[in-house]
């Protein structure tokens, strides 16, 4: 873990960045899949109660079964990044990441600027 405070922001920002990434691209292919479902029942059936319910082969993942679930967790993995990245990326016991003040309290915020 890093000591320096200038470190522990750059490695949060890394961590943030890449929950975000990872987040974005469950989101996208949620999407992708779920967009894909519904042109299959529009187009490939003309009917899209039919895309719902037909399986477009054997083997092949159901859209919506796989990609409101992954779309559902994309969006949740990326509203909480922040706090995740804060939770992975700890700041250390020397005091406060962001203003330097020496006492933090119980769960590790700042009482003089609420960082945590
Ligand atoms: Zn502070």
């Amino acid at each position: 873990m890093p000591t320096d405070h200038a470190k522990i922001h750059r490695v949060r920002a890394i961590v943030l960045g890449m929950l975000r990434l990872v987040g974005l691209s469950m989101v996208t292919i949620g999407l992708v899949m779920v967009v894909n479902r519904l042109l299959f029942g529009l187009w490939g059936t003309g009917n899209i109660a039919q895309g719902w319910s037909n399986w477009m082969g054997i083997g092949q993942w159901h859209g919506i079964f796989f990609g409101v679930p992954l779309l559902g967790a994309g969006v949740t993995l990326a509203l909480l990044s922040g706090r995740l990245s804060h939770w992975i990326v700890r700041a250390p016991a020397m005091g406060c990441a962001r203003c330097g003040y020496e006492t933090l309290d119980d769960e590790g915020r700042c009482s003089e600027c609420g960082y945590r």
